[in-house]
């Protein structure tokens, strides 16, 4: 079975419904765009091959350097707090298996995402290339600083969990932007900062458990200590 007949597989885009169903309108996810988007994205030919009949679960799986794909649900509830219209570009920290990035590849102009695993950074890049996601440019380092050759963005979402709010991705967000991200050591909650002419806002959402960000962002936080 080639690529595509695996990703139009009948029996798996099931799944996908159910998964969406029952993990993510059943828990009050409303957007329809994101809806849209979470039931045409092969979730499956993100994770590795042993994961796969996995793929449509609710929770994250390994994929491999030590990392994971984050469960469905908190995939769909950080991309419903973006507000995405279709116009947009979006940075993303943490690119891992590259689903997230497919999921706003449908739902914004450009993606920019940066990986600092430089074997997660190759093969996510390869798979969306595979799938046809020709808006999402991919980049290995640390996301700590982020893109600034490509700011201002009008969304950002981090998926690894820093100690504190890393000043340069507020600093490249545009007015009337939204930025999404895990902040916190072991206790950590999603924080959605915004910007417009006043100013830059920060509120804190609900409780998660992400992996935390590496590089410059942990060497700043023993700083601190
Ligand atoms: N969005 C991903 C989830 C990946 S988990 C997905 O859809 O699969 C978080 C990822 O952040 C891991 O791959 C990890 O290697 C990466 N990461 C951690 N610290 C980082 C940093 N400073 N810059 C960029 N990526 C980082």
């Amino acid at each position: 079975m080639d690529v595509s007949d695996r990703a139009a597989a009948p029996e798996l885009e099931q799944d996908r419904e159910r998964m969406v169903e029952e993990q993510i309108v059943a828990r009050g996810v409303r957007d329809p765009r994101v809806l849209a988007a979470l039931r045409t994205v092969p979730r499956h030919e993100f994770v590795p091959p042993a994961e796969r009949g996995h793929a449509y679960e609710d929770r994250p799986l390994p994929i491999g350097a030590g990392q994971t794909i984050s469960q469905p649900y908190i995939v769909a509830v950080m991309t419903e707090l973006l507000l995405l219209e279709g116009d947009e570009r979006v940075l993303e920290i943490g690119t891992g298996s590259g689903y997230q990035a497919a999921v706003l590849a449908r739902l914004a102009r450009e993606v920019y995402t940066i990986e600092i695993v430089p074997e997660l950074a190759t093969r996510a890049e390869a798979d969306l290339r595979r799938l046809g996601f020709a808006n999402v440019h991919v980049r290995q380092g640390d996301g700590y600083r982020g893109w600034p050759e490509e700011a201002p963005f009008d969304a950002i979402l981090v998926t690894a969990a820093p100690e504190h709010v890393p000043k340069p991705l507020v600093d490249q967000l545009a007015v009337g932007g939204r930025l999404v991200l895990p902040v916190g050591d072991f206790y950590q909650e999603l924080v959605l900062v915004t910007r417009d002419e006043l100013g830059v806002h920060e509120e804190r959402l609900l409780g998660v458990r992400f992996v935390p960000m590496k590089g410059e962002a942990e060497r700043r936080e023993e700083e601190h200590r």
